[in-house]
């Protein structure tokens, strides 16, 4: 007999909120954690007094509708409090510009030379229109819709650095479609989803309505953006308030070994013992998952090999006054040598430090063809550079190594699906789906697993 209904791997952000969707349909969960606190990226915690996120967070698409606003409403006992995100800056050695969005701000935008924000206007109309008609841009890397060895070293570091934001990879490996999704020119549209029509998505589920017109006059990067205004922990806080007593929770349980029986998930083998359960929802790496299942076929194998990830370097610092270069709210970026996006989150809380303090998190992407330690370093040296000064005022320095999504969306990546090749085996998390990022991308991923849960009438509609 199984002891469970549903046996959830991983107590992420995904893995709870699909452990809170099959709990409030009827079933009963076990969900297995390897570390001794859940969360993982998706969590805040104390540091000498300062209250420190795992890695600088902006929530996209939380409008109604948005993926992780529908489970809020559907699934949550209480939604947490969120304040809108502010704005989007660059930093130069002159101070801070917002980040263009029009066509009128990147020609404007005195940053980079003049030749090279006419070249980005033309190539940024282009491309939109050639989207508009039907292109698609989602194999076309931003390298290649720009006459790359023609731009100035500025102007390189800058579209790299904007690659790197949005998909953890440089313009080499970033699509357009994801620097026009990022840059608020285009959007995703969940409605399919959200109404269960359509488990899978493709081009044409993005809207190709009058996007241009956002480029001649009226876009903003930070639509619908915001952060939790008690921190990160706000939202696994709300999860793990709304999950029923049907979920059994286990910390510190690695799970060992999906157990399969006639290509069909039967269970999962931890140090403890065996546990038993009709479905099996797997939430970590989905590269990984050869090594649980050890009979998987070979080209789903490739396939998860594909899938590409980027590491990150938070350094959290605290400040031992309400330094002026972070009297704002939002997020700034560097995109000079050793390039950064930082946020003052204490702005949007001033509990997140001590009284007179400020907290601001610098998340860079780790060249792993470098050592750790001098990857820390230059990061260091970095902000030293940028604000001549800092280093008489650091009260509080804290480091975060972390993969922030679990597959970036590349040119020639892999994004893995809900359904695998072993019957009952579902996978959800940021590399199984490849809208949006982040937090909502794990929540579109859950989305789809309560589509294809429903229409196999293992959870009611
Ligand atoms: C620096 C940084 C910045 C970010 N910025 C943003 C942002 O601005 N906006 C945004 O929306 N998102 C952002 N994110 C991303 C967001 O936090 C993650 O995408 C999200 O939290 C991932 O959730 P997940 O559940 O899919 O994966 P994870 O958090 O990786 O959870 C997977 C869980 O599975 C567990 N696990 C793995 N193997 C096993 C096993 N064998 N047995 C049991 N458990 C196992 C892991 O321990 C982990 O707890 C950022 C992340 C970082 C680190």
């Amino acid at each position: 007999m199984n002891n469970y209904d549903s046996i959830v791997i991983g107590g992420g952000v995904s893995g709870l909120l699909s452990a809170l969707v099959l709990s409030k349909s009827g079933k009963n969960v076990l969900l297995l954690e390897k570390n001794r606190n859940l969360g993982n990226n998706c969590n805040s915690y104390l540091v000498n007094g300062y209250q420190v996120d795992t890695g600088p967070h902006a929530i996209t698409q939380l409008h109604s509708g948005g993926p992780l606003r529908y489970l809020m409403e559907n699934y949550f006992d209480y939604v947490p409090a969120f304040v809108d995100y502010g704005d989007y800056f660059i930093r130069d050695a002159y101070g801070l510009k917002e980040v263009p969005t029009t066509l009128k701000g990147y020609l404007t935008m005195d940053m980079l030379p003049k030749k090279d924000r006419l070249i980005i206007a033309q190539s940024l109309t282009k491309m939109l229109l050639s989207w508009q008609f039907g292109t698609d841009l989602s194999n076309i890397s931003v390298y290649q819709c720009l006459p790359w060895n023609t731009l100035s070293s500025d102007t390189k570091e800058f579209m790299d650095t904007f690659s790197y934001f949005l998909s953890g990879k440089s313009a080499k490996e970033t699509s357009v479609q994801r620097m026009f999704v990022g840059g608020g020119f285009i959007e995703e549209d969940i409605e399919k989803d959200i109404t269960y029509e359509n488990s899978e998505h493709n081009l044409d589920t993005f809207k190709r309505v009058s996007y241009v017109s956002r480029l001649l006059n009226n876009n903003k990067v930070n639509y619908n953006q915001f952060y939790p205004r008690n921190g990160l922990k706000a939202i696994l806080n709300a999860i793990l308030y709304s999950l029923p007593e049907t979920v059994e929770i286990k910390t510190n349980t690695a799970v060992e070994q999906i157990i399969t029986e006639n290509n069909t998930a039967k269970g999962v083998l931890t140090k403890e013992g065996s546990y038993f359960a009709d479905i099996i929802i797997y939430s970590a790496f989905a590269k990984d998952l050869p090594k649980y299942v050890t009979d998987l076929p070979l080209s789903y194998v490739s396939d998860l090999n594909r899938i590409k990830q980027s590491k990150a370097l938070t350094i959290w610092l605290g400040l031992d006054e309400e330094f002026e270069e972070f009297n704002y709210i939002g997020g700034e970026v560097w995109f000079k040598k050793k390039p950064f996006w930082a946020m003052p989150i204490s702005n949007y809380n001033k509990s997140f430090a001590p009284e007179g303090k400020k907290l601001v998190g610098f998340m860079f992407s780790i060249d792993e063809n470098n050592s750790l330690e001098s990857e820390k370093l230059e990061a260091y040296n970095t902000i030293l550079r940028v604000y001549p000064g800092i280093n008489k005022h650091i009260d509080m320095i804290h480091n975060q190594i972390t993969i922030p999504e679990k597959a970036s969306v590349a040119i020639n990546g892999f994004i893995a699906e809900t359904v695998t090749p072993i019957k009952n085996l579902y996978l959800v998390g940021t590399d199984v789906d490849d809208r949006s990022m982040g937090i909502t991308r794990a929540a579109y991923s859950v989305v789809k697993l309560i589509t294809v849960l429903r229409k196999k009438e293992i959870i009611d509609s």
